[in-house]
């Protein structure tokens, strides 16, 4: 280890390249300066680089670029497109590529992760960590171990799968406080390295899972799962309720207060979405297909969604009287969930090209998204504030909840629009709210609705 000795704090100064500076890699580079290491931050995309070295953070996430200007300033934390010299002295390499799905066949795609293995293996002198942190099917760390060894014989290495939590619009935080980090080694040697990695969450008390290689890589995988799975039972338990008179917020508050259940991701909603769960399910059923052990469960969990997601178009047009065709339809929030400009598999690319494809014409509000937004979304129109949106229209729709979202003037809304109806997709408001705003129609989860 070439780490030296922060004799104050008493953790080592680790040296850590990071390869991909997106919205793990930037994240996960900036924290680790933070905890007091030197990192370099490596992209092949000079456009990133270019505005990281300017000091503009090329995605938005709460927070990130003021722990990012500090670091910089502090000298711990550097920006290059030159891979070699990023690795040279590193203690640990952390491999944080994109794992898209692939075309056709569900599988993740490790193009990326490997072509990346590759450079590391070809620039690397001596000993050092192939840490993997993006999100890859169970085998790969050891497909990085041979890939590795086949470009560079004669290098002394480990690898490591360290996948990663965060979330999106929380992600400093997560990445801070975790719940827990998993670590997959195969030596004492790079388990020590990461335990040095990750004292300062060590020493607050953060807990560490170290396990086997294979054991990390499907921990992840089984976590996203288990989560996708969870926001999907809520939605066909919120479709039922819609049929019998319950309300899904009700039953979601009683069912999350049993301690074995929890609260969290039980929130009704039109599908699940983002960069992680809906590639995370895919790759994971694929996985089970290819090794005869099929989980059913979560490949009932991808159809179940993508049904959701058609269901909440049938609502819309339900309250179009039947069509969009020449309906103007005002569309708050286009990302796959607030705090992000993340639009990756966000419902939205499902929802407003039907609702563009039915003839309507769709206005967008949205706080961060326009700048992913404005190519995938074609026909729309963008607008900066939803009052000026809705005004004239012939439906609101509420499709992510921003807080800019939560406390609309409905009365004035309502006043405004040329048919007064609504569809909360995110249950931000009560059927109560919408009747008293003077809204003729009002349509959301799991609830009683009107005027559709
Ligand atoms: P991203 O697409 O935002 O970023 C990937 C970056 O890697 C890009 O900037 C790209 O230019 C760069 N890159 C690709 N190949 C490179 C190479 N050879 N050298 C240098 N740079 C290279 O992806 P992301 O959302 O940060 O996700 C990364 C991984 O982390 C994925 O596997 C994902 O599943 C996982 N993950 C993502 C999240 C999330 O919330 N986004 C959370 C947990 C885990």
């Amino acid at each position: 280890m070439t780490a030296a000795l922060d004799t104050r704090l008493g953790i080592a100064k680790m040296k850590i390249a990071m390869i991909g500076t997106g919205y793990v890699g930037l994240v996960s580079g900036v924290c680790f300066s933070d905890f007091g290491h030197e990192v370099v931050c490596v992209d092949k995309d000079p456009r990133k680089i270019e505005m990281l070295e300017r000091g503009e953070v090329p995605i938005y996430e709460p927070g990130l670029d003021v722990l990012m200007h500090k670091n910089v300033e502090a000298g711990r934390l550097s920006f290059t497109l030159d891979l070699a010299s990023a690795i040279d002295g590193a203690d640990a390499v952390f491999i944080a590529v994109g794992t898209p799905t692939r075309r056709g066949d569900g599988h993740a795609d490790l193009t990326y992760v490997m072509a990346a293995a590759e450079e590391i293996a070809k620039a690397a002198k001596d000993y050092v960590v192939i840490v993997t942190k993006s999100t890859v099917p169970v085998g790969t760390n050891r497909k990085v171990k041979d890939v590795v060894a086949a470009a560079n014989p004669a290098l002394d290495f480990d690898v490591a799968s360290n996948p990663e939590f965060l979330r999106e619009g929380a992600a400093i935080d997560d990445f801070m406080k975790p719940d827990r980090v998993v670590v997959g080694v195969e030596t004492d040697r790079a388990a020590a390295v990461m335990s040095e990695i990750y004292r300062p969450l060590y020493l607050r008390d953060f807990p560490i899972v170290t396990t086997d290689l294979e054991s990390a890589e499907m921990i992840k995988y089984a976590a996203n799962a288990f989560l996708a799975t969870k926001i999907t039972f809520i939605n066909e338990i919120a479709a039922l309720c819609e049929k019998v008179g319950a309300d899904v917020k009700s039953v979601s508050k009683g069912m999350g207060m049993d301690g074995r259940i929890g609260n969290k991701f039980l929130h009704a909603g039109p599908g699940y979405g983002g960069s992680c769960f809906p590639k995370d399910t895919k790759a994971l059923a694929r996985i089970g297909q290819e090794h005869a052990s099929p989980i059913s469960i979560v490949e009932t969990v991808i159809k179940v969604n993508e049904d959701v997601k058609r269901r909440m178009i049938d609502k819309l047009s339900d309250l179009c009287d039947g069509g969009f065709n020449g309906k103007t339809v005002a569309v708050l929030g286009v990302t796959f969930k607030p705090n992000t400009d993340d639009m990756r598999d966000a419902p939205s690319l499902t929802i407003v090209p039907a609702l563009v494809g039915g003839g309507a014409n769709v206005r967008v509000v949205d706080p961060q998204g326009k700048r992913e937004g404005e190519h995938l979304l074609p026909g729309v129109s963008w607008m900066e504030d939803p009052y000026a949106a809705a005004e004239g229209a012939d439906l609101l729709v509420i499709l992510t909840e921003w807080n800019e979202f939560r406390a609309l003037d409905l009365t004035r809304i309502a006043g405004s629009m040329a048919q007064a109806r609504m569809a909360d997709l995110r249950n931000i408001y009560a059927l109560a709210d919408a009747e008293a705003a003077g809204f003729t129609g009002y349509e959301s989860i799991g609830r009683a609705g009107y005027g559709s």
